[in-house]
């Protein structure tokens, strides 16, 4: 037995599942988990001295690679000065100011812990802000794992509110509507029968929690994308991107655009992917890149309503460790590194559209029913014939094929998410020597296929 399979076994006794978080169980992909023992640069080691190539990055904070020093540095040195206060510190005032003076539409922002915190508070406040109660979520966008948010409505577009989880009531998800992804007419729908009760729409602009799905793009040909537009989507002759177009109905019906950009904030680009397509939100969330590894979630937006946020305003809210100053001082030192040198992104963002762009030919090349999806540095290899779109074209994905590819990836050292549903997370510690050779890997791995069909 491995030293990780025991380790396992007795996570097994203790732990529902042996892992803090579902998918860490690798179990759909057949196999027990790696216990990683530490990570630096673009490697993680296991407890039984394994090496491997690591494409999961913490699910997307490790942007700069694990351990990079700057921020281990600042980690240190603010540990030096005690692990939390409850009080009012330096660093927030400096993460806020920094987020704020760089992000469009931010005018201020909110410390929490988690992803899942920010989430829940940035509806709240929008539900404060409209005094309304509906949202709208996407089938296959994930925000967290707060009640109201728990929902993907298997029955169709139009269903509201069946809970995805044992132990979510269904008052917590009534008012919760669910649309399809790249699919403006579902949310047209939605709006016109509820005018006046949607207090917002939220979205994940890069769909990254079913693979990847990047919205569809609207601009016809030799047309550059645009910023908003007031123009109706109904009726319009503009025919605007997925993005756009919630953004216009947002618009029109007075709702709240909230981009939960947990994963894309400061990953597609310094301003997220507000910058990168060139949308505005009203209310944005942020978590993993924000605090480089350490628990953090933040959401902020329009003054006007972050100002309904309690001390200010009726919305409360609150954290006894938010803003932690250990966790600001990581989150900081690799926002600031980011932030002074954006040729990071422009190199990251070439290596994604190079190594995916690989990815695919060699996929088509093969024969194999594959679909490569990407955008910047995220990406994903879907195991079906049909392009994948929204939540149904991913779920088309034979899953016991992803399971196979991943168990080869992981014997020959390189970590890939152990779900056909989740992305792979390039950062700036991958070589292009190093994605070059798996490339190759994925190339025997399709011959091999081949050879045995
Ligand atoms: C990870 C994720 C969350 C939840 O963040 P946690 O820190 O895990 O609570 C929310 N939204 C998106 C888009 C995510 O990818």
């Amino acid at each position: 037995m491995t030293k990780s399979e025991e380790l396992f076994e007795r996570a097994c006794q203790v732990i529902p599942g042996g892992v803090n978080s579902p998918v860490r169980a690798f179990g759909s992909v057949g196999q027990t988990p790696r216990m990683i023992a530490s990570a630096h640069g673009a490697y993680m080691t296991d407890e039984d001295g394994n090496r491997y190539l690591d494409f999961v990055g913490s699910w997307g904070p490790m942007i700069l690679g694990h351990d990079d020093p700057e921020v281990r540095e600042a980690v240190i040195r603010a540990c030096a000065d005690g692990l939390s206060f409850g009080a009012a510190t330096r660093r927030e005032v400096e993460m806020a100011e920094l987020i704020c003076g760089s992000i469009p539409n931010v005018d201020m922002v909110r410390m929490v812990n988690s992803g899942t915190e920010a989430v829940m508070s940035a509806i709240r406040a929008a539900r404060g802000y409209t005094g309304r109660d509906k949202i709208v979520k996407f089938m296959g966008c994930y925000h967290g794992h707060s009640d109201a948010l728990l929902v993907q409505a298997g029955s169709g577009v139009m269903t509201a509110g069946i809970p995805d989880s044992a132990g979510v009531p269904q008052g917590c998800t009534k008012d919760t509507l669910s649309a399809i992804y790249n699919d403006l007419a579902s949310v047209e729908r939605l709006f016109e029968e509820f005018p006046d009760e949607i207090a917002a729409v939220i979205v994940e602009p890069v769909g990254a929690n079913m693979g990847v799905v990047p919205p569809a793009s609207g601009a016809k040909e030799g047309q550059a994308a645009e910023g908003p537009n007031e123009k109706d989507v109904a009726g319009s002759n503009q025919n605007p991107g997925f993005l756009e177009g919630l953004r216009n109905l947002c618009t029109k019906y007075g709702a709240v655009l909230i981009f939960d950009e947990v994963i894309t904030g400061f990953r597609l680009g310094f301003t997220g992917a507000q910058g990168y397509f060139g949308v505005n939100a009203d209310l944005v969330t942020y978590g993993k890149i924000i605090g480089a590894g350490m628990p953090v979630g933040a959401y902020g937006g329009k003054r006007e309503i972050m100002e309904r946020v309690a001390p200010v305003g009726p919305v409360y809210q609150a954290g006894t460790l938010s803003g932690n100053p250990v966790a600001m001082a990581a989150g900081l030192a690799q926002l600031t590194i980011l932030k002074e040198q954006p040729e990071i992104y422009d190199e990251l963002n070439k290596k994604g559209q190079w190594f995916f762009g690989s990815l695919k030919q060699i996929a088509d090349e093969s024969g194999a029913p594959v679909q490569v999806n990407t955008c910047g540095s995220l990406g994903c290899m879907f195991f079906t014939s049909e392009p994948v779109v929204d939540y149904a074209s991913a779920k088309t994905s034979d899953t016991a094929k992803y399971a196979e590819y991943f168990r080869y990836m992981l014997s020959n050292h390189v970590y890939l998410a152990p779900s056909q549903f989740e992305a792979m997370f390039l950062s700036a510690a991958h070589t292009r020597e190093e994605l070059a050779d798996v490339l190759e890997l994925v190339r025997r791995y399709f011959a091999i296929q081949e050879k045995n069909h």
